[in-house]
């Protein structure tokens, strides 16, 4: 593959498998010689839908039409607003709608799934992450650990690659719960890794898990609307994900949960609780006790934010219409071009694509290592001097995700032209492993 020439075979790419990029807003580039930019940054933040702004705003014209009434009244009641999100969430990972809410933010919900499946005893304390885990799920279980009364380092286990390989194989984590699997409380990771792009044999380290005596949790920030998933299937204890990435529901939007049905109305695992866990029929009796309901709902706590709903439902509705098989074949395609792109611009140079070449093993995004200290530099140039949008990830990693909805065979195109260009500038101190 000549780089230099791949542009008319792009182009022939892109006639022949257009995917949706008509349904969105692409951002003007900010340089280079093409209108629109190459975003290959959705597993960052993914772009808006052309249909959001508008049923935004009918959701808005509600609230100045009716006031308090649109609870009811609205041409999409609030009361119930939430369950509008519930089955098309739940398409979109393989649960059932009574396993499924979208509430929060997915930090805070890792933290409320925590309260009820993090529960450390006798020698079982241990919870596990990757070594590479995103540093707020880092975070989120070190202050779990301590709200426990337990030290964070003793209690938070971070599993690393082999030495010489870039990404944690299942092998790796299943050799892990062989030998100490009795440890560990809860096993959480990331479902696709945010930084190498790895995704996880999620069934095989679920039943292994399990089978070990553990709680396993998914996050699924980068594994949501990237992948398929069968989170009921795989027995999957529980999951939570965000929607501002491949969901492309806007900046902060409410993440996404899921709670096997097998835990829906146990009153053993603890909860905390608001006015939104008690079922809706009796909620307006105002009684001081909850009758939570047995399903996911149980874990919501306040009323759900309207304005920040409609985005959501917007970006399910999207997915349910074109869904994720034909997505994922879509993202395998666009994929393995960028790659065979990438293998010309890596070669004989300081550059190592640190993504599993088996597609088996990763979602659309492919992680480059561009040296030591040079990401965010690279990143900068990739933007303004070619309008192709990537995303660093300091101090040595650039990230270009391809996404079937909206991403093009010439936006990959560009952004192996734009890194061939750029990156002979680079020192080559930090070289590749
Ligand atoms: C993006 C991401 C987050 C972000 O958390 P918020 O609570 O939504 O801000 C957390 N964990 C992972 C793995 C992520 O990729």
């Amino acid at each position: 593959m000549d780089v230099a020439t791949a542009e008319a075979q792009a182009l022939r790419l892109d006639e022949a498998d257009p995917g949706h990029r008509h349904l969105f807003h692409v951002p003007p580039a900010d340089g280079g010689e093409h209108p629109e930019s190459a975003y290959l940054a959705g597993n960052s933040l993914g772009l808006q839908p052309r249909a959001t702004r508008d049923e935004l705003l009918a959701d808005l014209d509600d609230w100045r039409r009716l006031g308090v009434e649109g609870h009811v009244e609205a041409g999409r009641p609030w009361l119930p607003y939430h369950e509008l999100l519930t089955a098309p969430a739940a398409r979109l990972v393989g649960a059932r709608p009574a396993e499924t809410v979208v509430m929060n933010s997915l930090t805070v919900n890792l933290h409320l799934l925590m309260v009820s499946f993090y529960r450390p005893a006798g020698e079982r304390t241990r919870i596990v992450i990757e070594d590479t885990a995103f540093p707020s799920d880092s975070y989120a279980v070190r202050s779990q650990a301590r709200f426990h009364g337990l030290d964070p380092d003793a209690t938070v286990v971070r599993l690393k690659p082999r030495p010489g390989t870039d990404t944690l194989g299942t092998e790796d984590v299943l050799d892990f719960l062989a030998r100490e699997g009795h440890t560990v409380a809860l096993l959480m990771l990331g479902g696709v890794n945010y930084l190498t792009g790895e995704l996880m044999d999620i069934p095989a380290i679920t039943a292994a898990g399990r089978a070990a005596g553990a709680v396993v949790g998914w996050d699924l920030a980068h594994a949501a609307g990237n992948v398929p998933l069968s989170l009921h299937d795989w027995d999957v204890d529980f999951a939570a994900w965000c929607s501002y990435k491949y969901l492309n529901s806007g900046p902060g939007a409410l993440g996404g949960v899921f709670v096997h049905e097998r835990h829906l109305g146990n009153p053993d695992l603890p909860r905390f609780e608001g006015w939104w866990s008690t079922e809706a029929a009796t909620r307006f009796e105002m009684t001081p006790e909850s009758r939570p309901p047995a399903t996911a709902d149980a874990w919501q706590i306040s009323n759900p934010p309207i304005f920040a709903m409609g985005p959501v439902r917007t970006s399910l509705e999207l997915f349910d219409s074109i869904g994720m098989p034909a997505l994922r074949e879509r993202s395998l395609r666009l994929t393995r071009w960028l790659e065979r792109l990438l293998e010309e611009v890596t070669a004989d140079r300081p550059l190592q694509v640190v993504t599993p070449r088996d597609p088996a093993r990763r979602g659309c995004q492919l992680s480059v290592r561009v040296g030591a200290g040079n990401a965010a530099e690279l990143t900068k140039r990739l933007r303004h001097e070619h309008g192709v949008v990537a995303d660093a990830r300091e101090p040595d990693i650039v990230r270009f995700a391809p996404v079937p909805l909206y991403s093009t065979y010439h936006d990959c195109w560009r952004a192996a032209a734009a890194l061939a260009a750029t990156v002979g500038q680079y020192s080559t101190k930090g070289q590749p492993r």
